[in-house]
Parts: structure tokens; sequence; C-alpha cells
């Protein structure tokens, strides 16, 4: 039975608990007090994602009141197809392959996460009285986060969720993403920006009358429950190949990286782990400078990626006892700028006919890069392909000049009725919405 401690310091706390808040009452995120260790052999021979991600997350669910639940749970996670498909190899002779994230019900690998802790609340507010208070899940988003998480909790019983996204700042097709679910899922169009949005969060966690009143839950990305089944499909990919493999993660937050880092430590044949940013360049300086500073994002192609300062650096830093040495040790990292990403979709699909969503093609790029130097290792190259290029058709179309089709998930969602509410940016407004 593994027990969980915030990065700094305080803790224990258990499996419950921890699923239900995002940070740490003393400020920093979960970890597990120490990673699950297998043999490559032990995880070798699951038949399916789902089954791979049991094996691999039942230490930490052991003893929990979620243990007997934990095959159903991850079954209801891993339900779409996981596959790699390969790219043009390298001139090295390095085989590069895509880990496609992006056939869920919002097509890209942020479903995961979601769909695991939302199965994982609902089970805990099953346990509760009939009386126990019903749980509002509050989440700002400037896109994906908010579409994933309004669909992986869209039904479930005593749960709620209210999504803040900027009013007309998002596109329309993700606009519609966020208000077409069941009658549980409220979608609110703040007048103001995605900072607005995220203010306004805030604020309501930190109004102690409020929360006095409302039950109110977050499933943002350092939540852990959205990062330990990360893990499993990291795992996944390298346990496909008899040797192993290295792993490329375009990243924004950090949360794949962890999480592959993670799948690493448990043993799963993971060898190099390259981090590849877009010009939000803070992970690439804090590992050459050694100095860690965080700042205000930079808008790039890859918008999903756009973070300054990365809240799950504090994880990673945690791990290795915040030895830079140690870090660089274990991951390097690249950034990639709208040029590189820009020209890195035009080649692929003039070469090889690959369609790449601009964070997948930061990483591609990245790859291909790295393998150009000479002494760069060989071998196994997989590249975590984050979302569908359908996601982000804007960018994508005018550079491969022909369209990309959306695939049958999100035509299906285009042709549900869509509807939200406007607010101002003021918590008074927000206030009624939460229940
Ligand atoms: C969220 C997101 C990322 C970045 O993921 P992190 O876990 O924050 O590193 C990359 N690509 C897409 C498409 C995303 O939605």
């Amino acid at each position: 039975m593994v027990a969980f401690h915030s990065t700094r310091g305080g803790g224990p706390a258990g499996l419950e608990a921890v699923l239900q808040t995002g940070t740490a009452p003393d400020g920093g995120l979960y970890v597990p007090e120490r990673l699950a260790a297998f043999e490559r052999e032990e995880l070798a021979d699951s038949a399916t994602p789902a089954e791979l991600a049991e094996r691999m997350l039942a230490p930490y669910f052991a003893g929990s009141s979620l243990a007997g639940a934990l095959p159903d749970i991850c079954r209801n996670a891993f339900d779409y197809p996981l596959p790699l498909a390969d790219l043009s190899p390298a001139g090295n002779g390095a085989c590069l392959r895509l880990l496609e994230l992006f056939h869920g019900p919002t097509a890209a690998f942020k479903d995961y996460g979601a769909r695991f802790l939302a199965a994982c609340l609902e089970r805990i507010l099953a346990e509760e009285p009939a009386s126990s208070p019903v749980l509002t899940i509050l989440v700002a988003t400037s896109g994906d986060t908010g579409a994933a998480v309004a669909s992986a909790f869209s039904g479930r019983e005593k749960i709620r969720v209210v999504v803040l996204f900027p009013k007309g700042r998002i596109s329309p097709r993700q606009e519609h993403h966020l208000g077409c679910w069941d009658d549980n899922v409220q979608a609110l169009a703040v007048h103001g920006v995605f900072d607005d949005c995220q203010r306004l969060a805030k604020q309501a966690f930190a109004d102690a009358r409020l929360r006095k009143r409302v039950r109110l839950g977050s499933a943002n990305s350092i939540n852990l429950g959205r990062l330990l089944p990360q893990s499993a499909y990291h795992a996944w990919a390298a346990l496909k190949s008899p040797e192993g493999t290295h792993f490329v993660v375009p990243t924004g937050n950090l949360g794949n990286g962890v999480a592959c880092l993670w799948a690493r430590e448990m043993g799963a044949g993971i060898g190099r782990i390259l981090l590849t940013t877009n010009a939000n360049r803070t992970i690439g300086d804090y590992l050459s400078s050694g100095e860690y500073r965080g700042r205000e994002s930079i808008g790039t192609l890859a918008n999903a990626m756009d973070v300054g300062d990365p809240s799950n650096m504090e994880r990673l830093r945690h791990q290795f006892d915040g030895d830079v040495d140690r870090i660089r040790a274990a991951v390097s990292a690249a950034s990639v700028d709208d040029g590189r990403i820009r020209r890195r979709i035009r080649r692929e699909y003039s070469d090889s006919d690959a369609v790449l969503c601009p964070h997948t093609a930061a990483g591609v790029d990245a790859c291909r890069g790295l393998l150009a130097d000479a002494g760069a290792s060989a071998g196994d190259w997989v590249i975590a392909a984050t979302a569908h290029p359908a996601k982000f058709e804007t960018v994508v179309e005018p550079l491969i000049g022909t369209t990309v089709a959306p695939p049958p998930q999100l035509e299906e969602l285009l042709s549900r009725h869509s509807s939200h509410e406007e607010i101002p940016p003021d918590l008074a407004a927000l206030t009624p919405f939460l229940g």
C-alpha cells in the first residue's frame, strides 16, 4: 500500500482525499511516497491498455475504498483504441512512431485522465450517504481541458460541472464542445480573457462562506487522478518494443512529462525522455542554466502548451530532491518555435502523408532534430501525439492545402445541440451556477 504526501512535506494523505483535492493544504502537489517498481516481465503480457493500467496502478489503490473497483475504472478510462502509427524512419535508421492518444471522446489525450478521475470520484460519492451534497467541479479552460472534463463527467451521478471559458476567445468548434453535454454540465462564457476565468475559479475556491454552502472540487491537470493513468499509456508503447523505447513528450504543464518519467521509474523499459515545448522555453532554460524562472506565457500555434510556469515542475524537482544535475540526467528538453512547427507539419505531410496537430508536430520536429545530430541513439523513438489534427484545423489545413476530416466522435458532438450562458467576470455572477 502506497500513501501520498505533498511535494512540500505535508501529509500523508489517503487516495480518496488526494483525488478530491487539487493542491495539498501546504500548497504543494501530491505525489506517491514511493513509486511502485515492476519487472518488465510483470507488465509485458498485459492484453490491453486497461489491464496494464490496472496492474501498474494497483499498488496505489491497495487498501483504499476504490481497490475493488480499479479494474472497472481502468476499463472506463481506456475503452478506445491506443494505436502506434509509423512515421518515416530517421536518416540514422532510428524507427519513429506516433502514440495516438486522440481516439477518445474529445480527441485529445486529456480524455484519459479526465475519464479516470471521473470514474474514481463517481465511486467515492456513491459510497456516501444519500443525503451527502452534490460535488460541483469548477474548471477554467482555454480549450482542451474543459471539453475533456465536461465529457468525462457528463451524466455522472452526484456530480455537476461548471466550465468557465473566455467569451469569443476560443474557436467556434471548441465552444460547441463545451456546451453539448448532459444537464449536469454548465458551460459559462465569461466576459474577459482566460486569466479572468482562472481568477474567478480561484476566488470561488478561496471563498470560505461559499465553500460552506457548496461542495467544490477541481479536475485540473495537477490532480493526481489525471496523472497516474497517463503513465500507463507511455508504458503500453514501451512494452510494444522488445528493447523498450525512447520517448518524445510534447509538454506544457509537464503533466505528460512527469507521467512518462513515472512510467520509466516503474519499470516499463523507457530509455531517454525528450520533453518538447513550443516557444515557451522555461523548462529548457532551467535545464541549461540550473536556475528556475517561471514567467508569463506567450501565445503560439501549439496553444495547449502555452505555459510559462509549468505547475508539474514542482513534482519533477521533488522527484530528484531539487538537484538539477540529476534532472538533466533523467530528461532533456527542446523548444520548437512556430516557424519550425509550420515547416514540420508541411514536411511530414509532403514526405509521408502524415497529418500532425501543432503540438505533435513540435515533438516530431524535436525528435528529427535530435536524430540528425551525429552520434544520436538510433533505436525506437515514440512521440506522444496529443491531439487529433482536426481539432486545430485553422492551423493545419492552410499548411497542407487540404481539409482534415474530423473523426466520427467529433462529428457526432458537432451534430448535437450546444448551449451556454454568459456572465461578467465576478464571483457574484458565478455563484448562482454553483448550486
Ligand atoms: C494539454 C495539452 C498538451 C500539454 O500537456 P501537459 O500535460 O500540460 O504537458 C499538449 N497537447 C495538447 C493537445 C494538449 O491538450
